[in-house]
């Protein structure tokens, strides 16, 4: 059987409702549906969940709501409408987005996860409508009756391993299951979201729970390519990449799968299959375990660059001496409650790569007041605007000279780079650059790789 999710720009009129029941209908292997909210239709339209979230923001502020909540009520009427659905679904909606306003919590965070949710929370429900028009058996599962529990991070949930269980009994169902995706409940039965596109978590979640034969995750492009095609014209389709090789790049940036959505597949070695549900023939990219994946002929198979990173350099004379300098560091950021993401080092120094969405100022302030008052360092100081870019390829591994051919790159385009990182597994190698070089870094990486 195959679990299938469907992506924003697949939902995003009745256009594609329609495609999306014709893609689950010609394939009876096809028989859970995950749907993300429906996103935009044109370049300056606006995502439902952008929507929602204008809508909590109007609510917090008491200010008139009346049209952020029209906004909402008509994407998903115009769709109903198109699709010749009942007219009570519409006044389903509209009562569910009044009822979740009126039962807001004071904690706006909790609130406006409740919010986000009813995206993609009604996009199931009225594809589950729609599917029945069409005389299909489906049937609209809440999250919480199936047993989707998630951590109570709000924004930024994580799956409670107890809920495979709990969702494997999904199999038992005669129906086409349509899932909502993109959140769950926490075990005192708040709504939480996982982070931004995290409906592809909630298909990973399910191939794993209900150990499907795949994954198909439908967007909107034919194949994921080798770089990014708003930074490099007509980049190379890639057909198949490994689990590691796809983490490293939807780490990197890569915006076409939540950099998340593998890990619940990963152990099991359930292959995913990104696929365009504009052009359905199309056999898309694979992306496979590991030990699945043919021999790579070319030694780079992407090349990602994500901004938004901040680095902390910390110098201390003979550090490399002192036994537990790394971990009161470390330390530090977790009293902050900062994750980091690399931490590069020299003899006498060490730099801590951390997202700067997850370090404001006021705890960068505190933790440079904090490494000074504790560490006896001998200087720490902040850079940000930091990007990252990831050059990745399985055969890169054992392969002579790709780093020299990399920097050469660079040293061409005239970009500094500021940290060179290479894991032990070398099916990537990261370099920090300037925020401002990130897209000619690319360029340039991409020219010497590809071109
Ligand atoms: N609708 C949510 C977002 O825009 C989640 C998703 O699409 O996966 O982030």
């Amino acid at each position: 059987m195959k679990v299938i999710k469907f992506g924003g720009s697949s939902m995003a009129d009745a256009k594609q409702f329609n495609k999306v029941a014709n893609i689950v209908l010609s394939d009876p292997e096809r028989r859970v549906v995950v749907v993300s909210a429906p996103g935009k239709r044109g370049e300056n339209d606006t995502k439902v969940t952008d929507l929602l979230i204008a809508l909590a923001e109007a609510v917090r502020d008491n200010g008139d709501i009346g049209d952020a909540v029209d906004n909402v009520v008509t994407r998903f009427e115009s769709i109903a409408k198109d699709l010749k659905l009942d007219r009570k679904i519409i006044a389903a909606i509209r009562a569910d987005i009044i009822a979740r306003i009126a039962r807001r919590s004071d904690d706006y965070i909790k609130f406006l996860d409740s919010m986000k949710a009813a995206g993609e929370d009604n996009t199931a429900k009225l594809m589950a409508a729609y599917l029945q028009s069409r005389g299909c058996k489906a049937e609209y599962v809440d999250p919480k009756d199936a047993g989707l529990f998630l951590t109570k991070e709000f924004g930024n949930a994580q799956v409670l391993p107890r809920s495979y269980e709990l969702l494997k009994k999904l199999l038992k169902r005669d129906a086409i299951i349509v899932f909502p995706g993109f959140f769950g409940y926490s075990e005192e039965g708040d709504i939480v979201t996982f982070s931004r596109g995290g409906s592809d978590v909630t298909g990973g979640i399910l191939a794993a729970a209900l150990g499907a034969d795949v994954y198909e995750n439908f967007t909107d492009v034919d194949f994921v390519y080798a770089a990014n095609p708003h930074i490099i014209d007509k980049p190379f389709p890639i057909p198949l990449f490994t689990y590691e090789e796809m983490r490293e790049l939807s780490y990197g940036g890569f915006s076409v799968l939540h950099e998340e959505a593998l890990a619940p597949v990963y152990s099991l070695g359930i292959p995913v299959n990104i696929r365009n549900t504009n052009n359905p023939d199309a056999p898309g990219t694979f992306i496979v375990p590991d030990n699945k994946a043919p021999k790579s002929t070319f030694p780079v198979v992407g090349i990602a660059a994500d901004k938004g990173f901040m680095t902390i350099h910390v110098y201390k004379y003979m550090m490399n001496r002192e036994i537990g300098f790394g971990r009161r560091l470390l330390q530090i950021l977790e009293e902050e409650g900062v994750s980091y993401e690399h931490t590069p080092s020299g003899i006498d120094s060490i730099s801590i790569i951390v997202r700067e969405s997850n370090c404001p100022i006021e705890k960068q302030e505190r933790i440079v007041e904090k490494i000074n008052a504790t560490l006896g360092v001998n200087s720490v100081h902040i850079v940000r605007d930091q990007a990252i870019v990831m050059l990745v390829g399985r055969g890169m591994t054992k392969s002579v000279g790709i780093a020299a051919r990399a920097a050469e790159a660079f040293n061409r385009a005239g970009i500094n780079i500021n940290m060179i990182n290479q894991g032990s597994s070398e099916v990537s190698i990261m370099f920090g650059v300037d925020g401002g070089d990130a897209k000619a870094a690319v360029k340039a990486l991409y020219e010497e790789f590809f071109d």
